[in-house]
């Protein structure tokens, strides 16, 4: 007669396997090295990842990405890393460099993968994650190279995602509901460098800055005059410092337009511990809370009294 009943040494064995195999499974998940190029870029691939991945940015928060020079320790990251995360659209002018010169066999997944691009005077521009449209086309992507890198991952990473998304068209939903009482004539943003874009185009707002996608190159005196004449033909509008640039320009601009600077953006990069931007979701809600209050108090306070407050520009110290 077959004998039905394991024998207690197969048990054994059978168990001690599928412990093996699960401590394999833990240990690498753990280890699982990833980086992402930049603040923004690294939460949103945690949100994805979960919190048994640790996930390493190269620029850190309040560091502005566009002119960011890599360390050694990046270039030691990313040759460790199993998977490095970018994203694209020229954003990370350094990041070809650093990849090719540290040897890394890592995956490299641009994050803006499908998404269609704005072009400001004919460049792309970078900014994409400043529409949660496209935060979510990042989250999508993210989860779909994880689960190609470390499939025992990819139905948390999808749930995870699945679950950010929604979070994100909530967020989207209200931020339209909210703009769409604005008055048209009172949705004009001044900032430092034009990183708005994606967000003007979901809203229907208007950002105007005096340097372009960049943040490296100086407007000569001519834009920034142009700039604070287009000021003087709107009812109201907010004018916000960066956390990724000098406020200098910004408190020029308010000091000749007579507007009041509305607190701080934080476009390109995540606020340090504390600040109000330590995730995506945190950053987007500040910027557009700052955005509105700011706006909703202009146009509260009518185009007349709006206009006033422009005063005629003094534009002797830039010329
Ligand atoms: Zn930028």
């Amino acid at each position: 007669m077959p004998v039905l009943t394991p024998s207690p040494r197969r048990t054994f064995i059978w168990a001690l396997s599928c412990v093996l195999g699960l401590m394999a499974q833990l240990s690498f998940a753990r280890e699982l090295r990833v980086v992402a190029s930049f603040s923004i870029l690294a939460d949103i691939v945690s949100e994805v990842a979960g919190e048994a991945i640790e996930v390493e940015s190269i620029v850190g928060p309040d560091a502005d990405a566009h002119i960011y020079q890599p360390s050694v320790a990046d270039a030691i990251a990313v040759a460790d890393a199993d998977i490095v995360f970018v994203n694209g659209f020229g954003f990370e002018t350094w990041a070809g460099n650093l990849i090719s010169e540290s040897a890394s066999d890592a995956v490299v997944v641009i994050a803006t993968e499908g998404i269609t691009p704005i072009e400001v005077g004919g460049s792309v521009d970078p900014h994409a994650w400043n529409s949660l449209k496209n935060g979510m086309v990042y989250a999508r992507n993210i989860a779909a190279s994880l689960s190609d890198i470390a499939p025992w991952l990819a139905d948390q990473v999808n749930a995870n995602a699945q679950a950010y998304v929604q979070r994100l068209e909530s967020i989207d939903r209200d931020i339209a509901r909210r703009v769409s009482r604005l008055p048209e004539a009172s949705r004009t943003v001044v900032t430092s460098h034009d990183a708005f874009g994606y967000l003007a185009e979901d809203y229907g707002l208007t950002f105007l800055a005096p340097k372009g996608i960049d943040t490296d190159a100086e407007p000569t005196a001519q834009k920034l005059a142009e700039l604070i004449e287009q000021l003087k033909n709107v009812d109201a509008a907010a004018i916000f410092a960066e956390n990724v640039t000098s406020p200098a320009l910004i408190n020029q601009i308010a000091l000749e337009t007579g507007l009041e600077v509305g607190g701080r953006l934080y476009s390109d990069a995540l606020s340090v511990r504390g600040g109000p931007a330590k995730s995506y979701v945190d950053m987007f809600r500040h910027n557009v809370d700052s955005i509105l209050e700011a706006l909703e108090s202009g146009s509260a306070r009518g185009s007349a009294e709006g206009r006033k407050i422009y005063g005629q520009p003094q534009l002797t110290a830039m010329e």
